[in-house]
């Protein structure tokens, strides 16, 4: 890093993110891995953490931004380009054949079905042929809008959040909505159990063999009384902390929530529906299958 410069600010990466559409803007790309380029003026002239001299590439562009294959120009024009954003996804590397599950401030081991609502699988791990865990995530919303989903630990899917953060190295994904929908997943290598009781204030995993890896899940349903805080679930009426879920079908299942659930609409399966401007109706081709 160059002396003189201050670690850019968090306010100022959303920004620049924002303006891209969460994707790498180079035509083609979309990568959602991004990082910050500094070119008006470059830092080697002046030091700086102006967001109108700056913009959101992915590690392989901000090298050739570095070795000047895009004028000043060309940059400033790419800061305002949103046309990757349909691009945007990514795969969850970290594949582990081990995995605690941290959702809500409540502890799963050898437990797949780790959040169910009104049978939809809200949080969820699979194991895959070669025996990796794979995260599914299906984010509920009461608004019908897309939301992110992930399958089999790939994600796509985003809509148009308010802002998405993935940094480069993966292991974090924040995703926001305007409507206070939101996302947060984290994995942490657990080395001992003595490093498990200092992360989360408890020993209930006396069970779990270390080292282990932890994915941290957290979410928000907007409007309703579901949310999963890195202390607590709140699941309708109930609240639950700190307990383990060990070799269990199931974890947490809820039905007749009482919510109607609108995420994801039909209507964004291109090819099989049109949509009528100005009303209500939807026209399904039932052909198109
Ligand atoms: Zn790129």
């Amino acid at each position: 890093m160059i002396s003189g410069r201050k670690s850019i600010p968090k306010a100022v990466k959303e920004t620049l993110r924002s303006e891209v559409g969460f994707g790498c803007p180079i035509k083609g790309c979309g990568n959602p891995y991004l990082e910050y380029h500094h070119f008006d003026p470059p830092v080697n002239i002046m030091p700086h953490n102006e967001p109108k001299g700056m913009i959101a590439l992915c590690a392989q562009h901000h090298k050739k931004a570095d070795g000047g294959a895009y004028t000043v120009e060309q940059l400033h024009e790419l800061k305002k380009d949103k046309t990757n954003a349909a691009l945007v996804k990514g795969n969850l590397d970290w594949l582990r054949k081990d995995l605690l599950a941290v959702v809500g401030g409540n502890f799963y081991y050898e437990t797949p079905r780790i959040i169910t609502i009104d049978g939809i699988d809200l949080v969820s791990l699979k194991r895959d042929e070669n025996g990796y865990l794979r995260l599914n995530i299906n984010m509920l919303s009461l608004e019908s809008k897309e939301r992110i989903i992930i399958k089999d630990s790939s994600w796509e899917n985003v809509g148009s959040p308010l802002d998405l953060r993935s940094p480069p190295q993966g292991k974090e994904l924040e995703i926001k909505y305007t409507n206070g929908d939101f996302l947060y997943l984290r994995f942490v290598e657990l080395e001992s159990f003595e490093q498990a009781i200092g992360r989360y204030r408890t020993d209930i995993f006396e069970s779990i063999s270390f080292p282990i890896t932890a994915v941290e899940v957290n979410m928000t349903i907007a409007g309703t009384n579901i949310e999963l805080t890195p202390s607590t679930s709140t699941l309708g009426g109930i609240q639950i902390t700190g307990c383990l879920s060990s070799n269990c079908g199931g974890g947490v299942m809820i039905e007749d929530s009482g919510f109607s659930w609108k995420q994801n609409p039909i209507w964004k399966r291109k090819g099989l529906v049109t949509e009528i401007e100005g009303s209500n109706l939807i026209k399904v081709n039932f052909k198109g299958r």
